[in-house]
């Protein structure tokens, strides 16, 4: 099972809607995904049509109660793709942690308690926020995908998220790395996009996906349906830009690339 966080300590920059739709194109390919939500607001959960009350067990669970992987997890729509949910529990479990043991490799542990072959990916979806959660996602992937938006301070913040990256490599997690970096909302009538993908291209190299998400209606319509973007309307431009980055994903990914069909 291939580790990913999608994180970005900035709210509102296409984690969710990176880790939903990503999430669904690498299932489309044949590869069995699970996503787990651990953002207290659930809307990767929420996106994916998990009603509240079908949020039995949740990320929390996982994080506090030992619970199991193949216990929280649930089946979403989409074949192939599981997701284990997040509840508003969840906002309370950075303080509850504090005082658990090992409270930086919660997550870790119950990854690596789970039968590694049940699903060959999976995806993290992280709060806006680099506390003890994005820490727990930091500490149990291989790798960060970071959603940037293309806006004047995009740089700024992700000087921070390299930092913490680089922080929780020396301290816990020496195999981590950024698979890249995706940059989102793009608008290309707009220079200022323009400009900003420029300059974080000249700063960041091939670490950037060639592949950038659109702005796009459909991909923010598509969770108040219950379904991701790919599902609701799969050729909108959004849709097919998300299949693009699951694409140029697996040939990120050399043990990804033989699994998926
Ligand atoms: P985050 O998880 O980083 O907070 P979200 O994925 O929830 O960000 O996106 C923030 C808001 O922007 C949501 O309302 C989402 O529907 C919308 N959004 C995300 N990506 C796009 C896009 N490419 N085009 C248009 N709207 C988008
Ligand atoms: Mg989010």
């Amino acid at each position: 099972m291939i580790r990913i966080a999608v994180a970005n300590q900035k709210g509102g920059v296409g984690k969710t809607t990176t880790a939903i739709n990503l999430a669904t194109a690498l299932a489309a390919t044949g590869l069995s995904v699970l996503l787990i939500d651990l953002d207290p607001q659930g809307n990767a959960s929420t996106g994916l049509g998990i009603a509240r009350n079908d949020r039995e067990y949740s990320s929390y669970d996982l994080l506090t109660n030992e619970s199991s992987l193949v216990q929280c997890c649930v089946p979403t729509q989409i074949p192939g793709l599981d997701i284990i949910p997040a509840t508003v529990d969840l906002s309370g479990a950075e303080i509850e942690m504090v005082d658990l043991e090992h409270r930086t490799h919660r997550l870790k542990a119950a990854m690596d308690g789970a039968p590694q072959d049940r699903w060959q990916v999976c995806l993290i979806d992280c709060p806006p926020s680099l506390g003890l959660l994005t820490l727990n996602a930091l500490v149990a992937t291989d790798q960060v995908l970071v959603p940037l938006q293309c806006e004047f301070f995009a740089l700024e913040g992700l000087s921070q998220l390299l930092q913490t990256v680089e922080r929780v490599q020396q301290r816990f997690n020496p195999g981590l790395s950024i698979i890249g970096v995706v940059l989102t909302m793009y608008d290309r009538r707009n220079r200022l996009t323009d400009q900003v993908s420029d300059d974080v291209r000249a700063v960041l190299g091939r670490l950037v996906f060639d592949t950038v998400i659109p702005r796009n209606v459909r991909l923010s319509e598509a969770p108040s349906h219950g379904m991701p973007a790919l599902i609701y309307d799969h050729r909108c431009v959004g849709s097919e830009a998300y299949i693009a980055l699951a694409r140029e994903f697996i040939t990120r990914m050399p043990r990804m690339e033989e699994e998926a069909a």
